[in-house]
């Protein structure tokens, strides 16, 4: 597992998982972001996520752990394949257990569908950790130990990066790797 600095939506990998929320509105942060690099049309992608959310689920909303697949369409250019949606948990600046076996359930999901679309290399963003309120720490903390854990019974997936947007976080992400390791 690595951590990296960027944009996802520029960053090159099979799959991009986007931290949706469990409509798959895409309204902001990366989910716009992603959204709008995709199709251009940010309400496009809504729709065709709509779509596919009614087809892979059978229902108008996901749980933890539930995930669906849209095309990446100009996102392809980068190489991705595959844009896996997961809705992690709401913290809203808080933390407990509960929270945390969500935001694994919501990691877990989106690593177990690459693998089994053959995907080798996969990127999140820090899942929770923008809107929703989640700490950064703790959300890069469970991020490796699922991912460390998922690794070992991987049969695609090779390469999972942890990609994040400011400077501020990806400091913030190094320093919890070097003090857990
Ligand atoms: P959530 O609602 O799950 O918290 P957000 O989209 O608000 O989702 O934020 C998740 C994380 O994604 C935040 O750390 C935010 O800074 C980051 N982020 C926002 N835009 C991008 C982007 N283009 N690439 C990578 N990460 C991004």
């Amino acid at each position: 597992m690595k951590i990296v600095k960027g944009d996802i939506t520029k960053f090159r990998a099979e799959a991009i998982v986007n931290a949706a929320n469990k409509y798959l509105e895409h309204g902001g942060g990366v989910a716009y972001a992603i959204a709008k690099a995709a199709a251009g049309d940010v309400y496009e992608y809504i729709r065709i996520s709509k779509e596919e959310m009614k087809k892979q689920i059978g229902r108008e909303y996901i749980e933890h752990g539930e995930v669906v697949v849209t095309p990446p369409l100009k996102l392809a250019q980068n190489g991705v394949k595959y844009v896996i949606h997961t809705v992690g948990p709401y913290c809203g600046g808080k933390w407990d257990k509960e929270k945390e076996d969500k935001l694994k359930l919501a990691i877990l999901g989106a690593l177990k569908k690459a693998d089994e679309l053959g995907v080798r290399s996969i990127a999140f963003p820090a899942i929770s950790a923008g809107i929703y309120g989640c700490p950064l720490e703790k959300v890069v903390k469970v991020f490796k130990d699922t991912v460390e854990q998922f690794l070992k019974e991987a049969k695609n997936v090779k390469d999972v990066f942890l990609v994040l947007y400011s400077e501020t976080d990806y400091k913030k992400a190094l320093k919890v790797l070097k003090e857990v390791e």
